[in-house]
């Protein structure tokens, strides 16, 4: 039976989907993240969890199922609005496209549900697939989705599943756990400097609520003005916006990108590297002005890892749709390629603000810092 180690579960959840009676439910720790947690009154003891949990099967297996990339490229999409609705450079949108028309198959990938959480669902309709565009820059719920994909397999349809690198992980170990030929699945992962709380953004978004005296209408992570692509752009209902940046002092962001609310995980993310789990990885393509001139537009630029043969039939079916420049890994490589992000100092103390006086102080503790 599985034992949950809380500083390296990654809530991939593989192990409650697969959990043959159930008995696996979904607790929210005191950060605010979702963790597996097992009723021993309804467990039966089949060990299919601890089989297949990611972290434990990768002790016994040691990832002798990643790929050092065999291609790798700066890509824009020749299409600008397709970019400005994206992230980078609006590589998933491509990939997708293809898996949705050509191969009438289904997308897997994380959208806002209509109180603003993240979730991951699968679909077949490109209107909702738009809504997967854009990064939500908070750890998406996983739900009962891998039996979904476990469905279609069996359908024989092709499916693209797009996420973290651990949940990408946590689809093939219940794949491969339920002896599921995975053929026809397609995966994409992103270059992830780790996920933040849920419940911060919660909290995050209540405030703005209360300060603009409306409900949330829309929320753009990667709203791109004056040059800058990484501002926070919030709509609210009675026609009022938020616009800000790590920058001008955003709350979600500083505490995102100063690594204090990501998960206990991710400081210990064994998928920060150039080894690869997925067919494909996208990221932004940071620094590309100091190696590739006159490419960047300041609209985005992703990089593209392709990283099995498979990734490169599909991409390279949908390489005409961008302007690309063939790169090498010295050239794009940025710190979440390298290593995970450590821990801030001062973190534990933070942390314990929070539980004590809320989450303004805690704010307040790190603009302090
Ligand atoms: C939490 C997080 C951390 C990231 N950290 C880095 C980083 O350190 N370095 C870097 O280069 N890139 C990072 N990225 C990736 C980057 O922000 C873009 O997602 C990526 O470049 C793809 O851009 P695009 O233009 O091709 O497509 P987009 O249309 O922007 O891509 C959307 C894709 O991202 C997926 N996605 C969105 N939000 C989530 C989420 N919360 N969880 C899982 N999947 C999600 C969607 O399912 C879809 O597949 C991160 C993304 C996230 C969500």
């Amino acid at each position: 039976m599985i034992d949950v180690n809380h500083e390296r579960c990654t809530g991939c959840m593989a192990c409650t989907n697969i959990c043959p009676v159930k008995a696996i439910k979904i607790s929210i720790n005191d950060k605010g993240f979702e963790y597996p947690i097992i009723d021993k009154s309804i467990c039966i003891k089949c060990g299919i969890c601890d089989k297949i949990c990611p972290i434990t099967a990768s002790k016994k297996n040691e990832s002798n199922d990643r790929n050092k990339p065999i291609k790798i490229y700066a890509a824009k999409n020749k299409v600008e609005n397709i970019r400005v609705k994206s992230s980078s450079g609006g590589v998933f949108y491509e990939i997708s496209e293809l898996i949705l028309s050509e191969m009438n198959g289904c997308v897997c990938g994380a959208v806002y549900d209509e109180n603003f959480e993240v979730k991951h669902i699968m679909t077949s309709k490109k209107e909702i697939r738009n809504n997967m565009q854009g990064s939500k820059y908070v750890q998406s719920k996983m739900g009962y989705l891998y039996k979904e994909i476990e469905e279609k397999l069996k359908e024989k349809k092709k499916v693209l599943f797009t996420g973290t690198p651990c949940e990408v992980d946590g689809v093939y170990k219940y794949l491969n756990g339920k002896n599921i030929d995975s053929t026809n699945l397609y995966t994409c992962d992103i270059i992830c400097h780790g996920v933040p709380s849920p419940g911060i953004y919660k909290e995050y978004l209540n405030k703005l609520e209360e300060k603009f005296s409306s409900k949330i209408k829309s929320i753009n992570f990667r709203y791109k003005e004056n040059e800058y692509t990484q501002n926070i752009k919030i709509e609210f209902e009675n026609g009022k916006q938020y616009i800000s940046n790590y920058f001008k002092g955003d709350e979600l962001y500083n505490l995102f990108l100063k690594d204090y609310i990501l998960r206990d995980s991710c400081y210990r993310c064994n998928y920060a590297s150039t080894k690869r789990v997925s067919d494909i990885t996208i990221g932004d393509f940071w620094g590309i002005e100091k190696t590739i001139k006159n490419f960047d537009d300041k609209k985005g630029v992703s990089l593209v890892l392709i990283n099995t043969e498979k990734g490169k039939a599909i991409f390279d079916k949908v390489s005409d749709k961008f302007n690309l420049i063939e790169s090498n890994i010295e050239d794009c490589m940025q710190n979440n390629l390298r290593k995970p992000c450590d821990i801030p100092p001062k973190y534990d103390e933070l942390w314990n603000i929070y539980r004590k006086n809320g989450y303004n102080c805690m704010v307040n503790f790190m603009k302090n810092l």
